[in-house]
C-alpha cells in the first residue's frame, strides 16, 4: 500500500524538511504490522515527490488479531497489504507524526506555508464509492480525480473492483493535508483493524479539531471513524463545545442527540407514530410547526390522505436544509403545490397557521422557555386552533437508560426543560380546559417498566370551536 505526496511549489525540495525525511535517502521504520519505507522517486526544485510504502506482513497481522474459531485463510489472504486502509493511516501517524504536529525545527517558517500538493492513492478502498470520496475531500478544497480499478485486467466482463485510484490536488500546508489523510483514510476504508477506545476520540479531535467541525460530512466522518455510537456522540459533543458559531454548534449538537438515540432509531419511530396519528385524524391540511430539516414533511408527503403540508420553523438554516432535503426545486408542479415552507415563531400570533386540520409539534416545546409556553399555547390552541394538535417531547424519566448521558444532563444542550410523564399530562390538561381540547397520551419507543417510553406524545382533539 502506498501514498505519494508531491509538492510543486518552489523550492519543492522543502518537502524534505517538512517531512523530516531526506530526499536522498530511503528511511524504513517498523510499524508493528510491517515496515514503512519513505523514498523520493522525484526530487527537484519544481517538483518533489515523497512516497510512503507500507510493506505489511500478513502473518504478523494475523497474529495480532483475536484468534477466531473458524479456520479460514482469510486472515492470511486479504486485501490489507495492498490497499490504502486504516493501516496506512497508522503508518502516516508513525512516520510523519512530527510533520503532522507542525514541528519543523530546521525551517519553522515552512510549517504553515500553503503548498500546491498532489496526493496519489493508487489503490483506495472506498465504501460508498466515488461519491463519498468527493463528499469527503472536496469540501476541504481538493480537486478529486477518481478512476475505477477493474477486478481483473484479463477479464473486463467481471467489472470494477471496490477500489479506486484517486488523485487529490489542492493547496494546503503539509501538516493539514496529512491530518486529512490520517482521519479520512480509515473513514473511507470503514474497516478498522484494531480496537477503538477512548484514545481514538482524542486522536480524532487532535487531528480533526480545526477543520472537522466545519466539514459538511462531520457526522459520517465521526460515526465511521469511531464506529460505536457512544464514542461518536462524545466526540460530536466535544467538537460543538469548542465551536464559536452557535448555529454550527447547534447542528453538531443535533447530531450528537441523533447519535444518542440512534440505537433505537427513535427518531424514525417517532416520525412513524406521529404520521399514523395524522392519518388517524383524517389527514387533510397539515402544518408542521418547528419542522426543522423537514424529515417529517418528507414522511407526510407519502400519505395520500394529506392534501397539503406547511412547514414552519424559526431557523432559516433549518429551512434551507429542509428545502434541500425535499428537493423543492426539482419537484413536479403537482407535488410542489402540496408543500410550502415559511419562517415563523410559535411564540407570535400568526394568521398563516390558521385554517389547518392538523398541527404537529414534534420535539419543539422543550426548546421554548417555560415562561413562554403560555404564549405558545395561546398561539397554537387559541389562535391557530386546528381540529387536532399532536405534540411530542422527551420523557425525562427515560434518561437513565442513556448510559452516556450525565445524571442531570438534557439530551440536547438547547433543551430548556425535559418533563416527566405527569408534568406533560398536567400541562396538557390545563390546555384542554382553557382552550377546549381533549388529550390522549401515547408512548413512542420501547417503554422501560418503571421509566416509561423515551418519547411521549399527546394528541389533542378540539372538542368545540375555541371561543377566543
Ligand atoms: N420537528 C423536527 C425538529 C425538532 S428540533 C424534528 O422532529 O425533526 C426543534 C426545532 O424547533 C428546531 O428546528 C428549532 O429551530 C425549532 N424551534 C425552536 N423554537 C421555535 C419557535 N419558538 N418557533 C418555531 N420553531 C422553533
Amino acid at each position: 500500500m502506498l501514498v505519494s505526496i508531491t509538492s510543486t511549489t518552489p523550492d519543492a525540495t522543502d518537502l524534505g524538511y517538512l517531512l523530516h525525511k531526506h530526499p536522498d535517502r530511503v528511511r524504513s521504520v517498523n510499524v508493528g504490522f510491517g515496515k514503512a519505507h519513505v523514498f523520493y522517486p522525484e526530487s527537484g526544485p519544481e517538483r518533489c515527490t515523497a512516497t510512503l510504502l507500507v510493506d505489511v506482513d500478513p502473518i504478523a497481522l494475523s497474529r495480532r488479531g483475536r484468534r477466531s474459531a473458524a479456520q479460514t485463510l482469510e486472515p492470511y489472504v486479504n486485501d490489507r497489504p495492498y490497499v490504502a486502509s486504516s493501516m496506512l493511516s497508522v503508518a502516516l501517524g508513525r512516520v510523519y507524526g512530527t510533520a503532522m504536529a507542525g514541528t519543523c525545527e530546521a525551517r519553522p517558517e515552512l510549517v504553515d506555508r500553503e503548498l500546491e500538493l498532489e496526493i496519489e492513492l493508487p489503490v483506495l478502498p472506498a465504501r460508498g464509492g466515488e461519491d463519498v470520496v468527493r463528499r469527503l475531500f472536496e469540501p476541504l478544497g481538493y480537486d478529486v480525480a477518481c478512476s475505477a480499478i477493474a477486478l481483473d485486467d484479463q477479464f473486463p466482463d467481471w467489472g470494477d473492483s471496490r477500489y479506486l485510484s484517486v488523485t487529490l490536488s489542492g493547496v494546503s500546508p503539509i501538516r493539514r493535508a496529512l491530518e486529512h489523510l490520517y482521519v479520512l483514510l480509515p473513514v473511507l476504508d470503514d474497516r478498522k483493524h484494531y480496537w477503538i477506545g477512548e484514545e481514538e476520540i482524542e486522536k480524532l479531535l487532535r487531528r480533526g479539531g480545526d477543520w472537522l467541525a466545519a466539514h459538511p460530512e462531520v457526522e459520517i466522518i465521526t460515526r465511521r471513524y469511531l464506529r460505536f455510537g457512544s464514542f461518536a456522540r462524545e466526540a460530536l459533543a466535544q467538537l460543538s463545545e469548542g465551536m464559536e458559531d452557535t448555529d454550527a454548534a447547534d447542528e453538531v449538537q443535533d447530531m450528537a442527540e441523533a447519535v444518542l438515540e440512534k440505537p433505537l432509531s427513535l427518531n424514525e419511530q417517532r416520525l412513524h407514530a406521529v404520521a399514523d396519528a395524522v392519518v388517524a385524524a383524517g389527514g387533510g391540511r397539515v402544518v408542521d410547526l418547528g419542522c426543522g430539516e423537514g424529515r417529517f414533511i418528507e414522511r407526510l408527503l407519502a400519505e395520500a390522505s394529506v392534501s397539503h403540508v406547511l412547514g414552519m420553523d424559526v431557523s432559516i438554516g433549518a429551512l434551507e436544509r429542509a428545502e434541500k432535503r425535499l428537493r423543492l426545486d426539482e419537484m413536479s408542479e403537482r407535488r410542489r403545490e402540496r408543500v410550502a415552507l415559511i419562517q415563523g415563531a410559535l411564540t407570535y400570533t400568526d394568521d398563516r397557521i390558521q385554517g389547518f386540520d392538523v398541527a404537529t409539534v414534534i420535539e419543539v416545546i422543550e426548546h421554548v422557555d417555560v415562561e413562554r409556553l403560555d404564549v405558545l399555547s395561546r398561539v397554537l390552541f387559541g389562535h391557530a386552533a386546528p381540529s387536532t394538535v399532536i405534540v411530542t417531547t422527551p420523557n425525562v424519566e427515560y434518561n437513565v437508560h442513556f448510559e452516556q448521558l450525565g445524571p442531570s444532563s438534557p439530551r440536547h444542550r438547547d433543551h430548556r426543560f425535559e418533563w416527566t410523564r405527569s408534568q406533560f399530562q398536567e400541562w396538557a390538561a390545563a390546555i384542554g380546559s382553557e382552550y377546549g381540547y381533549r388529550a390522549e397520551f401515547l408512548p413512542i419507543g420501547p417503554s422501560g417498566e418503571v421509566t416509561g417510553p423515551p418519547t411521549q406524545m399527546a394528541i389533542f382533539h378540539r372538542a368545540q370551536k375555541a371561543s377566543s
